[in-house]
């Protein structure tokens, strides 16, 4: 068959390629490579994954392309609209139309060039007999991998020894990609008894083993799943469980087939019932009818109304209401505790109520466990919430629910931004100055704005919400680009809680804990009262530096350029970047005195013990990454909530939107620390960090007290943040920023340029910022006459990571086409592939 007369199609292949390629579809694959599909493709000696982008397309002149392999999905895996979504996420961020695929494809799709271990067919005999002829660790993985195949890319060596001997014997082999080519869920094999209970019972005589496997499987619990129990839960209650299992099978008493797993149930939330709206206040009010008339439609058209498209009303939604689905940005600048969620809330229902879905983006979702339970105490199984924390099936589960539209409110962190939800009527991002909206690594992507982008293709009313918005969202609002909301008090006539500067030169701290006088007594006072303390330092571990008294050996990371904080609880000296660990050693390494090591600076965890020994009767506890992750986070969490602990000493993890009505006190212990970042927006963060913290007090019937330690009392950021004034912080700090161009003056992309060896490094980073320059100097490069300045290259303040150089060059512009012009003319500059060059579209690390 001459390939040109089928049909073709555009398909971005899930490498790290620039383009998208055409394939031909066979005839009895038409049809189902649809936009959207994933399809398994031969891509030079490869076979690899991709997703198909364009239909009906036509090859360019001279090229004859092949066909499709293989489609893997009966259903598209992305819709039409997040395709479109991607490529232009791929297009703005300098990123692999693929890789934007893959961001966007659900966990557990298993797509990408990955190989796996599985078990071959005598590996599942050997698995569901004894097994018994292995050695115990082949024993323990051959048991691993009938539960699920392993990605052979994630094993560590000892794994990969253990599953070569496994392969030698036949039971385990490599397999490609094509084999988890499906989503799915993961399979577990099961046995129900046949026939009568009482004959079983009768046929197992006086063998034990046996006799147990058949009452358990007359028990209710097994009852209540089809009289069915896998094998591996027996096995676990009774060992040898297996070997009578067979046996009763050969016997006729049981079946055993392959059932999917039943997922877990996402707890999140799903213990609270649903509870009713409070009244909302008048600001509340305000803002709910504003944005929900601009999601009904019900606002004069303004220019935003080029991007919209006026849709049918189809039978059963509100007959009157012309839904004229347009485009409407706002922020909701809400001071903390101003109730935001409740306008977020108000707003989904009626979203809901005409038919249509939302999308609430929030910074971490762990960390906001109560927000989550906020919208399932609301909307019940509406919700659907994606979790990182969840694991692979059920993270898939919740976001099949919302495809098939069992779900139609998808919460979750960042790439939640690309939930499967059709008729998006509104989406939320929380707390939209949060950094960690911006993904650091692979297609560095913004959350935030690729929200407002889906937002404004689906025709939906996006609202930012924050206490502290970041200068370009306030810009926006300013301006009118985004409508703007303001909360400006707190329900039920709640004040802002006081704040306090403490100077630490004149009220010197403690050097255990950092406390100084006032933050004691206030702590004390707080504790007699019976309410709750947060205090919040930026750094975690017990001392953050460690060095030799006798010759000032200082103990730093092999490879990264930081020094290693010591971590009492397990005695180890680790970095925060990387994976190394390290004993303190008993005599210095550089001058081998001995007893000459100090542990000095200090970390949460320093200070969690001395609050513990300065005040014994209470109760500590501490949240960081190291004490937490998952479902300890909630756990410490709800221990706060449930007030079980008296004061809470963390990281940036205690900032977050935690609503704790106990906590009367909040005590920063040295606001300067993240000032001294060589960063631009240092200055913002530390404001945003200060006011987020500070916001957490007060939030009950009890009025709010906060104490900030510093060295610096008169800087901006400490300041404003102390007089609860936004408008201070935000005129001073722009006026600076449009003075240095930095955003949102002008726009930056920051070409990143990394490998192990420090010279070539530099050298590459000397090539391309001499390419830039003749670039930027082209005459045609802008068509606004605003230049692009070159700055750098520089080593990175965090010049080694991870064993790898690193050196950057800053791109600058007013002109953002302009600017795009001049980093993609690096794209294509060949350099040695041990050196690897990335772009990052606006960069909000400086690091
Ligand atoms: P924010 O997200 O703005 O910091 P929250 O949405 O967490 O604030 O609200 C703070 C507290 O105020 C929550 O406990 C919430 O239940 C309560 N709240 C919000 N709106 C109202 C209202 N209209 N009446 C009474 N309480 C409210
Ligand atoms: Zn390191």
């Amino acid at each position: 068959m001459d390939p040109a007369a089928s049909a073709l199609v555009e398909v971005a292949v899930t490498l790290a390629v620039p383009g998208r390629y055409h394939y031909a579809v066979p005839r009895h694959l038409a049809g189902k490579a649809v936009i959207g599909a994933r399809v398994l493709v031969r891509f030079g000696a490869r076979k690899v994954t991709g997703v198909v982008v364009r239909a009906n397309t036509a090859a360019p002149e001279g090229v004859r392309p092949i066909e499709i392999s293989e489609v893997l999905d009966d259903e598209p895996a992305l819709s039409p609209e997040l395709v479109e979504l991607c490529l232009w996420m791929a297009d703005y961020y300098e990123a692999p139309p693929g890789e934007a695929m893959r961001v966007a494809l659900p966990a557990g799709s298993g797509v990408g060039a990955r190989s796996v271990y599985g078990l071959t067919a005598r590996g599942r005999e050997v698995a569901d007999g004894e097994g018994a002829a292995l050695p115990a660790k082949q024993r323990v993985m051959l048991v691993r991998l009938a539960d699920a195949d392993m990605p052979v890319a994630g094993a560590s060596d000892a794994v990969k020894r253990i599953i070569d001997a496994l392969v030698t014997h036949g039971l385990a082999e490599v397999r490609d990609q094509r084999a988890i080519s499906r989503v799915r869920l993961k399979r577990e094999r099961v046995v129900r008894l046949v026939g009568e209970l009482a004959a079983a019972r009768a046929a197992c005589g006086r063998a034990p083993k046996r006799l147990f496997v058949v009452e358990a499987l007359a028990a209710p619990a097994a009852a209540a799943h089809g009289g069915a129990l896998p094998i591996d839960v027996l096995e676990q209650q009774v060992p040898g469980a297996r070997g009578a299992v067979r046996e009763l099978l050969k016997a006729g008493l049981v079946e055993v087939f392959d059932r999917e797993r039943p997922i877990e149930a996402v707890t999140t939330g799903a213990d609270m019932h649903v509870s009713g709206p409070p009244q909302l206040t008048g600001e509340q009010a305000h803002a709910v009818g504003v944005i929900t008339d601009a999601l009904l439609g019900r606002t004069p058209a303004t220019a935003a109304d080029a991007t919209s498209n006026v849709a049918a009303v189809s039978p059963g939604e509100v007959a009157s209401v012309a839904l004229r689905r347009t485009f409407a940005p706002f922020l909701l600048h809400g001071v903390t505790g101003s109730g935001k969620t409740e306008v977020y809330l108000r707003v989904i229902a009626e979203a809901l109520a005409v038919g249509r879905t939302a999308l609430v983006l929030v910074p971490e979702i762990s960390l906001t466990p109560q927000l989550a339970a906020r919208f399932r105490g609301r909307f019940g199984d509406q919700v659907a919430i994606l979790h990182s924390g969840l694991t692979e099936q059920a993270r898939f589960g919740e976001w099949s629910r919302l495809r098939r539209g069992e779900a139609r409110i998808a919460v979750g962190a960042r790439s939640a931004v690309f939930a499967p939800l059709t008729d998006l009527g509104v989406v939320v991002v929380d707390e939209e100055h949060d950094g960690s909206y911006k993904q650091d690594e692979g297609v560095k992507y913004h959350g935030r704005d690729v929200a407002l982008v889906r937002a404004q293709r689906a025709g939906a009313v996006c609202v930012l919400g924050s206490g502290t918005p970041s200068l370009e969202s306030a810009t926006h609002a300013e301006k009118g680009t985004y409508g703007k909301l303001v909360l400006t008090e707190r329900p039920m006539s709640r004040p802002m809680p006081s704040v306090e500067i403490i100077d630490l030169r004149t009220h010197l701290p403690d050097p255990d804990g950092f406390l100084s006088a006032p933050l004691r007594t206030a702590i004390a006072e707080t504790l007699a009262a019976g309410d709750q303390t947060i205090l919040f330092l930026n750094r975690r571990g017990f001392a953050t530096f460690v060095l030799c008294r006798s010759c000032g050996h200082a103990f730093r990371c092999p490879n990264c350029s930081v020094s290693l904080t010591y971590h009492r609880h397990n005695d180890r000296l680790s970095c925060h970047y990387c994976v190394h660990q390290a004993r303190v050693p008993d005599a210095c390494p550089s001058c081998h005195a001995r007893d000459t090591i100090e542990r000095k600076g200090l970390g949460t965890e320093k200070v969690a013990a001395a609050v513990a020994t300065a005040f014994p009767q209470a109760r500590v506890a501490r949240l960081d990454r190291d004490v937490a992750s998952g479902s300890k986070i909630e756990a410490v969490l709800s221990k706060v909530a449930r007030r079980e602990v008296d004061v809470l000493v963390g990281t940036q993890m205690v900032t977050k939107g935690h609503d704790f009505p106990g906590v009367t006190l909040v005590g920063v212990l040295c606001a300067d620390t993240g000032l001294n970042i060589p960063d631009f927006r240092a200055s913002e963060r530390t404001f945003q960090l200060l006011a987020q913290v500070a916001g957490r007090a007060g939030r009950g019937d009890r009025p709010g007290k906060v104490l900030i330690q510093t060295y610096r009392p008169g800087s901006p950021a400490v300041v404003a943040a102390a007089a609860h004034d936004y408008a201070m912080f935000y005129a001073a700090e722009l006026a600076e920023r449009e003075e240095l161009g930095y955003p949102p003056f002008g726009r930056l992309i920051a070409v990143r340029i990394d490998g192990a060896d420090e010279h070539e490094v530099a050298g590459v980073a000397q090539r391309l910022a001499e390419i830039a320059e003749g670039v930027a100097r082209r005459p045609d490069v802008s068509t606004t006459g605003a230049e692009v300045e070159i700055r750098g290259p520089v080593p990175a303040p965090l010049a080694r990571l991870r064993g790898r150089s690193r050196w950057q060059i800053w791109l600058r512009s007013a002109d953002r086409h302009a600017l795009r012009r001049v980093a993609r003319s690096l794209t294509t500059v060949e350099v040695a592939s041990t050196v690897r060059v990335s772009l990052d579209v606006d960069p909000l690390s400086s690091l």
